[in-house]
Parts: C-alpha cells; structure tokens; sequence
C-alpha cells in the first residue's frame, strides 16, 4: 500500500468500530486526573493509543531521560466516525533527531528529511493525529511553548498533544478548547495480545 501524508482536510474520514472495549485500558502512568477522565468517558472515547505506539514513546521518553533531556515525536494514524461520534486512533509514532536539554526540545533542521524517510517506512495511509514530548521530572502540563506549538501546528480540533515524564512516570493527554488546554481522555489499545502492564 502507498504511503502518503494527508493533511485533515484532505484525509478522508472513514466509519469504523472503535476498538473493543475488553482490549483498552488505562494506562499506569495516567495521573489521577487522566485515571478519572478515563473512566468517564470508557466507552466514548475521542482517541486511543495502540500499545505499540505507547511503547515506542515510553522507551523514547525512558531514553532521553537517561541523557537528560526531552524527547519528541509525532503521533501517527488516522481518524474515523463511528455511529456518530468521531475518534482517533494512533497506530505509531515517529521521531527525528533533536536539538534537545533538560528543558527544552524541537525537531533538529537536519533531521526533517530523516523524519520523512521514516513515515515512507510506514505500509500504511495516516495522518499526524498529533504529537508528544516529555518533560522530565517536572511533571505533564503544556508550557506556554507547548500552546503555541499546539495551536501553530496541530491545530486541528482532532490534534492531540501528549506530555510524559519519564521520571515521575506520569503521561497526559491534551487538546485546546476555544484557546484553552484541556484534558483528553485516551485509551491503550492492546490488540496484539499482550499485556500493556508487563515490561
Ligand atoms: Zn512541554
């Protein structure tokens, strides 16, 4: 299959069942906050995480956390309805080399053609649903560069932002509101047969 990049306006949103419910979970590093919109909304939710892809970010937050600094990356996958109510779905991530601190993290410009070499290894059609970075040992929020990051390049009601920390082995997810951060509620997807607790 063609591997392509489609901006929201041009992906074609297709009617899909969302994953079964008996194959999502939370996730242990959910703070309370995430824990409870979780369960809130269970059987609604806007967006899951493929535990593959949550492993991928996990490990990368985990690495750069021993390097001491932030890690990032784009969320990939697609967004469908179903029934009515629309969701999304990431089934990877993707990653480039970084101009990275303690404290701070952007895309290196030698790395873009590095990042779109990944996507092309890709075998399937996506979208970016969003992105994620970590913010080590100082707790998941979205700084005001986050905002403006969020609301310069995934600002589409369906982009979704996630903030790990890797030390304090915490993860949130966000999206903005009519120019306000707000909580999104995600699960993870299992579907390989594996337990997204183990390892
Ligand atoms: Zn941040």
């Amino acid at each position: 299959m063609p591997t392509k990049i489609t901006s929201w306006s041009e992906y074609q949103v297709r009617e899909r069942p969302p994953p079964p419910p008996e194959r999502v979970s939370s996730h242990r590093w959910f703070t309370e906050d995430m824990d409870h919109i979780y369960r809130e909304v269970r059987d609604e939710l806007p967006l899951y995480v493929q535990r593959t892809a949550e492993e991928k970010m996990r490990n990368h937050s985990l690495a750069g956390m021993r390097a001491s600094h932030e890690v990032m990356g784009l969320l990939l996958g697609g967004r469908f309805t179903w029934q009515g109510r629309e969701y999304a779905l990431v089934r990877d991530v993707a990653t480039t080399e970084l101009e990275a601190s303690e404290y701070h993290v952007r895309f290196h410009e030698d790395g873009m053609e590095g990042l779109f070499e990944s996507l092309d290894d890709l075998d399937f059609v996506y979208s970016i649903v969003g992105w994620y970075h970590s913010h080590p040992g100082i707790g998941c929020f979205m700084s005001d560069t986050d905002v403006r990051t969020q609301e310069g390049s995934f600002n589409s009601p369906h982009h979704s932002a996630l903030v790990l920390d890797p030390v304090r082995r915490e993860m949130e997810a966000y999206h903005m509101v009519e120019g306000n951060v707000v909580l999104r509620a995600l699960g993870i997807y299992w579907d390989l047969h594996q337990d997204p607790y183990r390892g």
